[in-house]
């Protein structure tokens, strides 16, 4: 499979582009282009078209619209000091694309194919990355059923689509988020869908955003839908949590149990901490942790890690048990560190001794 350009014949002006480019908010303006290809059970993938961007023309009877199965990867594109771009680990996206697909009974995408089509797109939209460290160009592949028909089945069509976004830094660094832990709702069970990046799990955590808006909230914190006590994730972002302080300090994250989105930016972390000196450690951490754990100031720190916003310190948790704040409510030191490394490699600003960077320009 390769990726047919065909050029868009009418793009963004370049000073309203560059315009757009210099403050893009977050999936406010979308770059002149985008990937598609198709699946077909009988003939397998279809060479991909980078096109135009515009509207998709789907039957109403399209199996997605209906049944959910849709299944999504968030990712970036850096500028480099020397103007060149970046990609971040982006084998690591295409392999989980390709997971959740099996999960969802979505076709596999081939690795290989799946990068091509997001390095065509960077290279087509390279004057939509924005030139800012904390800034990016984001990219968002997906694949919905097109199988036409109301039958309840895994849909014999597939259409992947890729588009891209530039990106403003998501959070304020210099603010923690508050979170409402939601001891009423569940993102994911075992034997669920909660390893896959499928929409269908989005859809049924709105809710629960909504109520910790409610709260007063910026995030919601997911528990574990067995024992109701376990920390697993926030939002659409890994959790961290610091023991102790300075050279010393341990940096622990819930272990990945079947129910957790396995975060790319989590699996880095564990790799820049220990780097940095620290000791890391996957482990189960229960609500009472957390509480006892800020109350003692055991926890000195806590952050939530993803594509979109890297790392975010988390200050005050709420939740129907009562308000625990971490330290002083504000980001801390080794939050502060960790992000500016992880944002550092990302840029090409810090050694990439592990490789994850892929150059695309
Ligand atoms: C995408 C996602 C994450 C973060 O994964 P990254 O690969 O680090 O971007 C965490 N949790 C959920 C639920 C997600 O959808």
């Amino acid at each position: 499979m390769k990726v047919i350009i065909n050029q868009s014949s009418n793009p963004v002006k370049a000073d309203l582009r560059d315009e757009r480019v210099k403050s893009p908010g977050f999936g406010k303006y979308y770059t002149d282009h985008m990937v598609v290809a198709e699946w077909d059970e009988k003939t397998g993938w279809s060479d991909a078209q980078l096109k135009a961007y515009g509207p998709l023309t789907l039957d109403p009877a399209t199996m997605v619209f209906h049944y959910g199965q849709e299944i999504f990867e968030g990712m970036k594109a850096y500028i480099q000091p020397d103007g060149g771009i970046s990609l971040f680990r982006p084998d690591a996206n295409a392999k989980r694309f390709a997971k959740s697909a099996a999960r969802i009974a979505l076709p596999e995408m081939p690795v290989d194919f799946f990068v091509q089509t997001v390095e065509e797109l960077v290279k087509a939209d390279q004057n939509w990355v924005p030139k800012n460290v904390g800034e990016s160009l984001y990219l968002r592949p997906f694949m919905i059923a097109t199988e036409v028909g109301l039958g309840v089945r895994p849909s014999n069509k597939a259409t992947y689509v890729l588009i891209a976004t530039p990106a403003a830094a998501y959070f304020n660094a210099a603010n923690a988020v508050t979170v409402w832990i939601s001891t009423e709702y569940v993102r994911a069970a075992i034997g669920g869908t909660g390893e896959a990046k499928c929409g269908g799990n989005y859809a049924a955590s709105l809710v629960a955003q909504k109520q910790a808006a409610e709260q007063g909230c910026d995030q919601v914190v997911w528990i574990d839908a067995k024992e109701r006590k376990w920390i697993e994730e926030m939002g659409g972002m890994n959790l961290y949590f610091v023991k102790g302080k300075g050279k010393d300090a341990k940096i622990v994250t819930p272990k990945l149990t079947g129910t957790l989105l396995p975060g790319i930016t989590r699996d880095s972390i564990l790799s820049v901490a220990a780097d940095l000196g620290y000791k890391t450690e996957e482990v189960m951490i229960s609500m009472d942790d957390w509480r006892d754990g800020v109350k003692s100031g055991e926890i000195s720190e806590i952050f939530a890690c993803g594509t979109a916003a890297v790392v975010s310190a988390v200050g005050t948790a709420k939740s129907a048990q009562g308000t625990w704040v971490t330290g002083d409510g504000k980001p801390g030191p080794i939050t502060d560190q960790i992000r500016a490394t992880l944002l550092g490699i990302q840029h090409g600003t810090i050694a990439d001794k592990h490789g994850w960077n892929k150059r695309v320009i």
